[in-house]
């Protein structure tokens, strides 16, 4: 039984971060916009530690930074590691950035069920129509062009719709991601697999590190511990494939046999209990999961966020990647529908941008998981991988705190900072000043007042013209920019 196909411009499989992100950000532009989701939220979801890019850089594009605040989530400053040569904890803060240091300096530790649902409502409330229990069954084509979907909706009737644009976020068990003609290559590097469940009254770390992702690696591999409310405790471990027989038989058994293992998480644990009822008591085991598409897109469809591609969980860039990519994607589809720029060359800037994110991580991590060495060598890879003009531990915090890109949306907190900054640095290159023996040339050359200064600059154009200026730097030769509100491409001002 199917029936008369309704249009839309852009129809997104999955109401997960990427699908949520990519279909607000284009209904935000004015566009019809239908969001399909299988499930009925609030739907469980792993992946609960996030970075501060996707909280305030496209919390923000999309309006709902103020509701994460009040929604009570956990605060995290950043990351503790029993990790490498040394047998001591080390601990890396989000504000030790210049790119991140401020109010925004933070991300948060979620319960996916509740930060999911903030999404999806909001993009329901900027105008997303959001189909709760449709599962989407196949892709219609045209030729080479997808032109729309087959769903199964929350009355078991068979519908189609057509659409201008199809996403893919349907996550990582994605059944429709192969319509780009690429397929998925897992990892060889990253075969994990994954064992995790929850507990009830696990010790928290010394404040101010008490909503920190504590990861701690032991002989079998590492453990993740997030405290997610005060009392509630995310507990995982990730052990190689080869070792998998450690997880086969009772899970429940194989999870407190590995605890027992790790010192710093028995610790942790010694006065816990596990959650045994619930969406939360249920020990739950991934495998498989690192893996990437060979085409993030096609005529008339694109994929975002775990249906395109997903590593190792180490540095929780999960949600970063698929909120990001939403972003990538969103703007690609705002320039086309807006008749700007053509799809090949819109399509191409989204891809090569996401691939070279995913990238940033996936090369990074494969160091990282080299265990004989010390936090120092880790942060001097990952200026190595980032290419960044920074000190060592600023490259590694910019790229686990997911701003490496440079895209000034995903550093969008920088508006905010700017008071906070400008004073720091008048204060700090005044000291300098004082020194010089000049009042101001040195002011005027710091790299923080520069940037300060062209943000007034930005501001004031922004006034003037209703929009803001161009002025990022295109990623690629040839490449595209992002325009003044983050929310397309243009082409840069040569
Ligand atoms: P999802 O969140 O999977 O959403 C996809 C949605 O699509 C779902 O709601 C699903 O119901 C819906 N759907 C599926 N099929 C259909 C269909 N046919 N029709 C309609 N709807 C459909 N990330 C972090 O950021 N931090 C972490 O600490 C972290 N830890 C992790 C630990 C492990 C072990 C693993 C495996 C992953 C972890 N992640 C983490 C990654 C994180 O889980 C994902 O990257 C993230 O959820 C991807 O979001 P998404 O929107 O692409 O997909």
């Amino acid at each position: 039984n199917t029936s008369t196909a309704e249009q839309f411009d852009l129809v997104v499989v999955g109401g997960g971060p990427s699908g949520a992100t990519l279909a607000a950000l284009v209904a935000m532009r004015g566009h019809r916009v239908m969001l399909l989701e299988k499930e009925r939220f609030p739907r469980y979801q792993i992946g609960e530690s996030l970075l501060p890019a996707t909280v305030h850089g496209v919390g923000k594009l999309l309006g709902v930074t103020e509701e994460l605040e009040k929604a009570s989530f956990t605060k995290k400053l950043g990351g503790t590691f029993r990790w490498g040569s040394k047998p001591e904890p080390w601990t890396f803060t989000f504000a030790i950035s210049q790119k991140l240091a401020g109010p925004t300096s933070h991300a948060y530790q979620v319960e996916r069920m509740k930060f999911d649902k903030i999404l999806l409502d909001n993009a329901r409330r900027v105008g997303v129509d959001v189909r709760e229990e449709c599962s989407v069954n196949d892709v219609i084509k045209a030729g080479d062009r997808v032109t729309g979907l087959r769903y199964t909706d929350a009355d078991g009737i068979v519908r189609e719709v057509s659409a201008t644009f199809v996403a893919d976020a349907s996550g990582n068990r994605s059944r429709l991601h192969k319509n780009t003609g690429g397929k998925r290559v897992y990892s060889e590097f990253f075969q994990n697999v994954a064992l995790f469940g929850y507990f009830e009254g696990g010790k928290r770390l010394p404040a101010p590190r008490s909503g920190n992702i504590l990861s701690a690696a032991f002989d079998d591999g590492w453990f993740w511990y997030i405290p997610l409310t005060e009392k509630l405790t995310s507990v995982g471990a990730v052990v190689a494939r080869e070792r998998a027989d450690q997880i086969q038989g009772d899970p429940e058994k194989a999870l407190l046999k590995l605890i027992d293992r790790c010192p710093e998480v028995r610790d942790m644990l010694s006065e816990a209990r596990r959650v045994t009822e619930g969406t939360y008591g249920e020990i739950r085991v991934r495998k498989d999961y690192s893996y990437c598409g060979t085409a993030f897109w096609s005529p008339g469809m694109v994929l975002v966020g775990d249906a395109a591609c997903f590593v190792d969980p180490v540095f929780s860039s999960g949600v970063h990647l698929a909120t990001y990519s939403g972003l990538l994607a969103a703007r690609s589809i705002n320039s086309v529908l807006a008749g700007e720029i053509d799809e090949k060359r819109s399509f191409e800037e989204f891809e090569q941008r996401y691939r070279r994110e995913y990238g940033l991580f996936y090369e990074f991590l494969v160091g990282f998981y080299d265990m004989h060495h010390d936090e120092e060598s880790y942060f001097w890879k990952a200026k190595k991988v980032t290419k960044a003009n920074t000190s060592d531990i600023e490259a590694f915090v910019e790229l686990v705190g997911g701003a490496a890109s440079g895209d000034s949306s995903l550093a969008g907190m920088r508006l905010e900072q700017t008071a906070g900054q400008l004073a720091a640095a008048v204060d700090s290159v005044g000291v300098e000043a004082r020194r010089d023996g000049e009042q101001n040339a040195p002011l005027f050359r710091s790299a923080i007042v520069g940037e300060v200064m062209q943000e007034s600059a930005r501001v004031q154009a922004r006034a003037a013209l209703g929009h803001a200026l161009n002025d990022e730097d295109p990623l690629f030769s040839g490449g595209l920019v992002p325009s003044g509100d983050g929310m397309a491409w243009v082409v840069p001002a040569v």
